[in-house]
């Protein structure tokens, strides 16, 4: 048994009620009753997994993965060796590397609000899975009235827009970092980047563009919504973004990409996978957010976390683990 399966057993007892309910049994429903007009709750099912968070119903939803060979650079400050080997620890291979990928559905009653979009089927055949998962646990995309993105890489924001030009949630207020719009909507800095970079702000464009009049950008450090506060992680973007969740005296704090594969950046968080825009500023703010996770007991999910992207951390040597919650 691994050590993460036996913290996650341990975990479970001491939820109770608060453990994921996933694919395998049916579940009574989380909370209080739906108020009369809010949409049906998702049901659990492939690829979508929830667990009551006071009232509310936290539902994490995976968008697929990345699948890519392992390289030498994939971590930028550790030798190729070391990282085979953190990997051989955590029981994976050692000649590829996986990335998860899970955004966040919460349904508050009032809101049902979507952090993060996806890859929107923009990135690799293994991923775009958001909404075939969504639609199969009963969430029409029309429903979602509030999106909150962490930040502006392409596998949080494509699935916004389709490839026809069109919005996916159609209703959604959009919510977006202030300082990550700054950075990547400057048409100089686009200008001055090596063509090779340039991608990454086409995307951008191509996504917020045709809804710059609408899309309402954020300073962290305000609750956006009754209960959702946006805190600032600057490091791995500009202007990344967490959100703090709070109700009936519980909080889960959804990170976004303040780790890659948790095998490596969770149990070494010195690490600084090649995505992280500013290294060391990234790596000052993952080793101040997971000491503050351990320190107040708080429940968190991510980006890239192992399914189901939420669980709980644990001080391991000069790092941590993170032991996901069990369905
Ligand atoms: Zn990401």
């Amino acid at each position: 048994m691994s050590r993460e399966r036996r913290s996650f057993l341990s975990l479970g007892a001491a939820l109770g009620a608060a453990g994921l309910a996933g694919c395998a049994a049916p579940v009574p429903a989380p909370g209080a009753a739906q108020p009369t007009g809010a949409p049906a709750l998702p049901r659990p099912g492939p690829g979508l997994a929830r667990l009551p968070l006071g009232r509310w119903t936290v539902s994490s939803v995976s968008d697929g993965s990345f699948e890519m060979p392992l390289r030498e650079g994939f971590v930028r400050n550790a030798p190729l060796g070391q990282v085979q080997a953190a990997l051989r620890d955590a029981g994976l291979p050692t000649d590829r590397i996986s990335i998860p990928l899970s955004a966040l559905l919460v349904d508050t009653g009032a809101n049902r609000v979507l952090i993060d979009a996806g890859t929107g089927g923009f990135g690799a055949p293994t991923s775009g899975r958001l909404l075939v998962h969504l639609e199969g646990a009963g969430v029409d995309p029309a429903s979602i009235d509030t999106v909150l993105i962490s930040h502006f890489h392409g596998d949080h924001i494509n699935g916004l827009r389709d490839r026809q030009g069109n919005a996916v949630f159609p209703k959604a207020r959009v919510l977006v970092p202030a300082a990550e719009w700054n950075w990547w909507m400057d048409d100089a800095r686009m200008n001055a980047a090596p063509i090779a970079q340039r991608g990454a702000f086409t995307a951008v464009r191509r996504v917020f563009a045709p809804m710059a009049a609408s899309v309402e950008r954020f300073v962290p450090g305000r609750e956006l919504l009754p209960g959702i506060t946006a805190v600032a992680a600057y490091g791995h973007t500009p202007g990344h973004t967490m959100f703090m969740l709070t109700e009936g005296g519980q909080r889960l704090l959804y990170w976004g990409d303040l780790t890659n594969v948790a095998a490596l950046f969770v149990r070494n968080p010195d690490w600084a996978v090649s995505f992280d825009m500013d290294a060391d500023a990234a790596r000052r703010t993952r080793r101040r957010v997971m000491e503050m996770a351990v320190a107040e007991g708080l429940l968190v999910a991510g980006f890239h976390l192992p399914r189901p992207g939420v669980g709980r951390l644990e001080r391991r040597g000069r790092g941590y683990d993170f032991a996901p919650l069990s369905g």
